[in-house]
């Protein structure tokens, strides 16, 4: 399928310039990064910890196809049906193929990423069932028909007010109402007449176990345990990259995962599915690769593979903090989406390694080691390499390129800079035609560059007092020609 071409800033552009709604999305996630900072300061061997991830999943991927044997062997002794899907297209029909089965019109979801990516939720409408999504963020943003904004918090970016408003409109609560207690027990209410009525539960997973064919769902709100006691059929769909190899190595990503994601010690539910629930229920396990084993084979980004989408990296980034999820067009935003949406399509999401300040946090607080904002970097070299970078960047590194070989005309071109600066029109500058200075203002040049003040200033002293000559003789041109 051929997908749009995504230019992060203008995506980003409504949501930078609702400055009140950018700021506040900003506060709101550096609330739960400083929350995930206590946390993490807390257990003394969370490098340790970090440290060992990071070596389970470089060891899982090395030997993915040996794991996801042993996890379909042992799933099946369970009792457990495995099936296997290359894309999206096979898993949504998988899917589809067993509702048939049982004749179903109405499915309960609790949050899966991987049902986002294949877009499930389209195409099980299109095929005439109903799907609600059981998550409290994920039911906004789908009742207001919006996808999430972020892996963790799918209705980050909505204020509560605007939440009183979708509820007020779809469940009928009072108008205005926007106390977020109310509007939760509204929620509840109406979910769980939707879970009484569901007749097959979908759930995504956070880790596969192979040597237990079991698997685990992490949630908040109980919404998948829920969402899958209730009908005889569970469907839980997860990416091939969701694979560990033992229990214990469990223990590691629990103790990692909720801090990571919002700063708790642990999330509220922590639930083990082995096999289906009694005799007459059925546990589907869909695995899904959709170009996960391309990545894999990718020597430079295969340790994205090793994202457990704990979002942190989303929490702490710059860019994602003030230009929202929706901006990444993609269903796995900020870092971690930057680098995974071009390994799926490079020309379609090429503007997205640049949207990143290279300030490395995400690669601080990644749980699992990802060097995320090398990554970026890397991707950056490969758009250059395949000729996607735009024309007008091509010329601009070019010049550059050509200019800080030449020392001599870089100086020159400084300072002719500076000078056509302070004595040009504000128009040559500031127009449609420079998308850099349509939100900023440039500083005021200086008289001098860094070098001429730094050799005047902290230089050797013969070109101190070299440079110092002819800064004074350069002054007194400069005050002739003011007074003249
Ligand atoms: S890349 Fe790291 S920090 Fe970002 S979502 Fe994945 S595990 Fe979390």
């Amino acid at each position: 399928m051929k997908l749009p071409i995504v230019d992060h800033p203008t995506a980003a552009k409504p949501f930078v310039t609702n400055e009140d709604r950018s700021h506040w999305h900003d506060d709101a996630l550096w609330f739960v990064r400083v929350k995930r900072d206590r946390q993490a300061s807390s257990v003394p061997e969370w490098e340790y910890l970090r440290e060992r991830a990071s070596a389970i999943k470089t060891h899982t991927i090395a030997n993915l196809g040996d794991y996801l044997e042993q996890f379909e062997r042992n799933a099946t002794a369970r009792g457990a049906t495995v099936h296997w899907a290359a894309d999206a297209e096979e898993h949504n029909a998988i899917v589809l193929k067993i509702l048939r089965q049982h004749g179903t019109e109405r499915i309960v979801k609790s949050k899966s990423m991987l049902t986002e990516e294949c877009g499930l939720n389209p195409y099980l409408e299109d095929n005439g069932v109903e799907v609600v999504d059981t998550d409290l963020g994920e039911r906004i943003v789908q009742l207001r028909e919006e996808t999430p904004s972020h892996i963790v918090l799918p209705a980050i970016h909505i204020k509560k007010e605007e939440v009183g408003q979708t509820f007020h409109t779809h469940l009928g609560t009072d108008a205005g109402a926007s106390d977020p207690q109310y509007l939760t027990e509204a929620a509840r209410n109406h979910l769980r007449n939707k879970f009484l009525s569901g007749e097959v539960g979908i759930t995504g997973v956070n880790f596969g176990i192979a040597q237990t064919g079991g698997f685990v769902v992490c949630t908040n709100e109980g919404n998948a345990d829920l969402g899958v006691s209730l009908p005889k059929v569970h469907i839980a769909c997860m990416g091939i990259e969701k694979m560990i190899p033992s229990l214990a190595d469990l223990s590691v990503f629990t103790r990692l995962l909720a801090r990571s994601a919002t700063g708790q010690p642990v999330t509220t539910y922590t639930s083990h599915f082995h096999g289906p629930k009694d005799d007459n229920s059925e546990l589907h396990i869909v695995l899904v690769d959709n170009g996960r084993t391309r990545l894999r084979g990718n020597d430079t980004f295969r340790p994205a593979m090793h994202c457990i989408r704990c979002g942190a990296c989303m929490n702490t980034c710059p860019v994602y903090r003030r230009s929202g999820g929706h901006s990444y067009r993609a269903t796995v935003p900020g870092p971690i989406g930057s680098v995974l949406s071009p390994s799926r399509d490079a020309k379609s999401y090429k503007s997205l390694p640049y949207a990143c300040s290279l300030c490395g946090s995400c690669s601080d607080v990644c749980p699992v080691k990802i060097p995320l904002h090398h990554q970026l970097l890397a991707w950056r070299g490969e758009l250059v390499g395949n000729g996607l970078l735009p024309l007008s960047k091509r010329v601009a590194m070019k010049t550059a390129s050509f200019l800080f070989q030449r020392p001599g005309l870089y100086r020159t071109a400084g300072s002719m800079g500076r000078t056509a600066l302070r004595v040009l029109p504000h128009f040559v500058t500031h127009n449609r035609f420079n998308t850099w200075t349509k939100a900023r203002e440039l500083p005021k040049p200086p008289r001098e560059s860094f070098r001429q003040w730094y050799i005047a200033n902290r230089g050797n002293p013969q070109r101190r007092d070299s440079a110092n000559g002819n800064a004074t003789a350069h002054a007194n041109t400069r005050s002739n020609g003011d007074a003249s």
